[in-house]
């Protein structure tokens, strides 16, 4: 059924990079197989889930969108990909995305644009459109992203799904090709939180692989779907209601904070005062760890190699040029600036001296307060083009999204209505570390 739905649709939205469906009929069959045969099998089994195309997939590509891994094929899977088979799930596709992740619209991706399934001449956010769109396409019923600045929680405010970040650390990065690696996070799409729910069940918990994944047990997430929010005291930052913000996405959240206190919560303003200071943070540290993590594609080990190359120089030279796209190499000569010495105490060390201050704010606040309420977006999805030539105003998508990668802490980006033109508004929930259950429980409970 989602295949056909797939051949409905995908032409329009082109959300997938590679359709596996050969390898996903031989799964179903297994899991047909084991249903006949009486096998236990997890609340997942058969479920169809796509995959952004920058997490390794055994024997099938995975080209994170660039013409530098046109024709990669990862020799093993990433651990969360291990993991979803296990738990019998069927992988559909690979889905497209802003090239190596850097982006908020799909735009940047090497290949294509992923188009809104509510309205194709929109954006579907980024940097994981692909997966957020398929799920809202109905072309998968559960995808992941990963998130350094905001990509699963941003692309799931535009097309009106779930997206959640979790904890930095709370899933295992192995297999995930790294952008910022003190940033990115994997996380589910989904079409309801409970769904959310049930995927991180099956993604969280320690990876041996990832030396930064954490030893934690993992709670059976289904457990905080609790429909109540009485106990529940809920931060509003003023910061994040300012300038930028559109007028009814702040409409909408403003009327979801009613709804909650109708609901029993208590909402009370809060302040988390560096809040200024995260974009231009993290663009020191992004590109500052991208441009270290990208200098691996050289064309020796794999991916695209210049042809026409006089000598080993000029073919890294050459291979760099021609195999990644402007945002990339923006990032990258942004990154290798900041990081250059006598540079570096100014910029970088700078940066992540900012970066404590802005963990701070969030501890703090949650000294007090269970969970932060604030817009994922400041606007709903955008007409296709209409940032493209701005990188700055792109940047901006993400003012409500970055400051939990810096703190390394969990946010969910829930739907919360319609603006005039009919394009979905996401709302976010950011918590503690660790506080997901905190998380899944309030927007199941205002869902
Ligand atoms: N849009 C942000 C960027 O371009 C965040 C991307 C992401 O979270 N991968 O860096």
């Amino acid at each position: 059924a989602i295949y056909e739905r797939i051949e409905e649709i995908e032409d329009d939205v082109q959300a997938y990079m590679t359709l596996t469906k050969e390898v996903a009929l031989d799964k179903a069959k297994k899991v047909d197989e084991m249903l006949a045969n009486g096998e236990e099998i997890s609340p997942l089994a058969g479920i169809p889930v796509a995959i952004k195309d920058n997490m390794c997939t055994e024997g099938i590509k995975t080209t994170c969108s660039s013409n530098i891994l046109h024709n990669f094929k990862p020799p093993y899977n990433a651990t969360v990909v291990e993991k979803l088979d296990n738990a019998d799930t069927i992988m559909i596709g690979k889905t497209n995305l802003d090239e190596f992740a850097m982006g908020s619209s799909t735009e940047n991706s090497g290949f294509f644009t992923t188009k809104n399934p509510w309205d194709l001449e929109r954006v579907p956010g980024g940097s994981s459109g692909g997966s957020a769109a398929a799920v809202a396409a109905g072309e998968a019923l559960i995808s992941l992203g990963s998130d350094t600045g905001g990509s699963i929680r941003q692309p799931a405010a535009l097309c009106g799904v779930v997206g959640m970040k979790p904890t930095y650390g709370f899933v295992s990065r192995y297999g995930l090709v790294a952008f910022a690696s003190s940033l990115d996070q994997i996380g589910p799409f989904s079409k309801d939180v409970t769904d959310c729910a049930l995927a991180l069940n099956y993604i969280c918990g320690h990876g041996p692989h990832d030396s930064t994944s954490v030893d934690r047990e993992v709670p059976d997430f289904t457990e905080a779907l609790v429909d109540d929010v009485s106990e529940m005291k809920i931060g509003i930052p003023k910061e994040y209601f300012g300038e930028g913000i559109d007028a009814e996405v702040k409409e909408a959240v403003e009327a979801a904070i009613e709804k909650l206190e109708e609901l029993g919560a208590t909402c009370e303003e809060v302040s988390l005062p560096h809040t200024e200071y995260a974009l231009p943070t993290y663009y020191l540290i992004a590109p500052a760890e991208a441009s270290s993590n990208l200098a691996r594609y050289d064309g020796v080990r794999y991916g695209y190699r210049s042809e026409n190359a006089d000598g080993l120089i000029d073919m890294f030279k050459k291979t760099r040029s021609e195999g990644f796209g402007d945002e990339v190499k923006r990032r990258i000569m942004l990154g290798t600036y900041a990081l250059s010495s006598g540079y570096y105490d100014a910029y970088y060390l700078k940066a992540q001296k900012v970066r404590t201050l802005i963990k701070d704010d969030f501890e703090k606040v949650f000294e007090d307060y269970d969970v932060i309420i604030s817009p994922t977006s400041p606007s709903t999805a955008f007409k296709i083009g209409e940032k493209s030539d701005d990188p700055l105003q792109m940047y901006m998508s993400d003012l409500c999204t970055i400051p939990a990668n810096l703190a390394g802490i969990p946010g969910i980006s829930i739907p919360c209505g319609f603006d005039s033109e009919g394009l979905p508004i996401g709302l976010q929930f950011l918590g503690n570390h660790f506080a997901e259950e905190k998380l899944i429980q309030v927007a199941y409970a205002f869902e």
